[in-house]
């Protein structure tokens, strides 16, 4: 038996599959300033055409660019593996694969989107992106990925962030990104926050607030923005994570897969390995699908279902999805890529239809998690993937307790390689776990009630 299932280069995915085309029920359309549904034209200022076409789309498969297919050979496929080791140490009839997306040059799934949001710009005659960054995945992604395809790059990475990780701040420098921290003094935005708050840790809706700004008062119109995780276009072309899986899988001899994993902060990574799968339980198969969470953010296990902005400054549309309000800050946890306020609107409809179990997950047991699985499997995981493997264990555990042969896939989104600080706050017994206050709840998502209602549209199937 293989532990590793490699795709051969030729049997990489040529199509982005878009769950929005398969739905039960159809997303509610992004919300404009008065409140009612924007057209592709208000997002020109911000994003490229063709990036907002494939965000718009309902087609049901988008073709790969040769072009973009090119640069995702120098890591994809990537590697389907067998946890064996963890499987043994748990002593479960559960066989559990993982897909390997740590095996990128920046080391997480990111350059998945990073890739081709660099190369739909360019051939749109953009000259510079810019973006915002949290644990410095994103901005080190977007990084790699302008420097392959030729244009500048700008990151606006969260204070906390800034400070923990020095070395993903050093990687964007390597592939030739200007990296400052956020709050900055450089927008309106970065300012005010300052005046207010000189000491706060920041966080991604701040972040994304001092993009936009930047790039929308680009005198030469030369700008646009790029996001790294929540949109539409984002989802789509994460799916080639899941594609692979599934090809990879029935290579292994699976018909089957029981349960499905991944850590979700804007979802990209979970929806890009769930999502093909998604579509087969839409079409009758029983799977659990669990996007996992942290307790300190735990916007889909507590947050309401609303139209709620996607930053601070309330500069987006307004989306619909589970949002903790986007005035939220969360605890300083060490899995910075998990500490957005809201999560994609496709992840959120697959959830308000049933067809998701989200859970959420305290830090210290997710760093055990991380531990256990460094202890046995040999690899360091990103805080991030933790939530992950913490579930995935409990997934296994179960299946030992009922003495089922669960087939259960999960997604390794990123090495720990550049988070090693995080594991030595646990190690010597500086974490605690952050459970968000009801109070604090009901602060944060009070002034969602003045925005238009989402209505939450089920078939009652799931
Ligand atoms: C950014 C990141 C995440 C969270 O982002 P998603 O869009 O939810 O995938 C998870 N894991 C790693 C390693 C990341 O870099």
């Amino acid at each position: 038996m293989d532990i590793k299932i490699h795709l051969k280069e030729k049997d990489i995915p040529r199509k982005w599959y878009n769950l929005a085309a398969d739905l039960p029920t159809p997303l509610l359309p992004p919300l404009g300033p008065d409140g009612k549904p924007i057209g592709p034209e208000m997002l020109a200022p911000v994003f490229p055409m063709n990036l907002i076409e494939q965000e718009v789309s309902t087609k049901r498969w988008i073709d790969i660019p040769e072009e973009v297919l090119d640069i995702l050979y120098r890591w994809r496929p990537a590697p389907l593996r067998r946890a064996v080791y963890l499987e043994k140490f748990l002593k479960t009839p559960a066989r559990i694969y993982y897909k390997d997306e740590s095996t990128s040059p920046p080391g997480s799934h990111k350059p998945n989107t990073a890739v081709p949001q660099a190369w739909y710009n360019k051939q749109f005659g953009i000259k510079r992106l810019i973006t915002e960054t949290g644990a410095g995945q994103w901005g080190s992604a977007l990084a790699f990925a302008c420097q392959i395809i030729g244009l500048e790059c700008k990151v606006f990475m969260v204070r906390i962030s800034f400070d923990q990780k020095p070395f993903r701040k050093l990687m964007m420098q390597v592939w030739g990104a200007n990296c400052v921290a956020s709050p900055s003094n450089e927008t309106n935005a970065g300012r005010k926050i300052l005046a207010e708050m000189p000491n706060t840790p920041g966080s991604l809706g701040i972040a994304i607030s001092e993009a936009i700004e930047q790039t929308v008062t680009d005198p030469a119109g030369k700008t646009r923005y790029a996001l790294g995780s929540v949109l539409n276009h984002v989802m789509l072309h994460q799916t080639i994570i899941g594609l692979e899986a599934k090809k990879q899988l029935k290579l292994a001899g699976e018909k089957n897969v029981d349960i499905v994993i991944g850590c979700a902060g804007g979802g990209s990574n979970f929806a890009g390995l769930s999502f093909p799968f998604v579509t087969d339980k839409i079409n009758g198969a029983n799977i659990k699908i669990m996007p996992i969470e942290p307790t300190s953010c735990p916007t889909m296990t507590r947050g309401p279902f609303s139209y709620d902005f996607g930053d601070t400054a309330c500069t987006t549309p307004l989306l619909a999805m589970y949002t903790l309000g986007h005035s939220f800050i969360p605890a300083p946890i060490h899995a910075g890529g998990l500490r957005y306020h809201g999560m994609a609107p496709l992840v959120c409809q697959a959830i308000v239809e049933g067809l998701l179990e989200p859970k959420a997950y305290p830090q210290t047991k997710c760093y055990q998690a991380a531990l256990t699985w460094a202890k046995t499997e040999g690899f360091i995981c990103a805080p991030e993937t933790s939530h992950a493997i913490a579930a995935t264990i409990d997934e296994a555990i179960k299946a030992r307790e009922e003495g089922k042969e669960k087939v259960i896939l999960f997604s390794y989104s990123g090495h720990g390689l550049m988070d090693l600080s995080g594991y030595d706050a646990f190690m010597s017994g500086k974490l605690t776990d952050y459970e968000l206050p009801e109070e604090d709840l009901k602060k944060f998502t009070a002034p969602l009630k003045s925005f238009p209602k989402a209505e939450a549209k089920k078939t009652g199937k799931w």
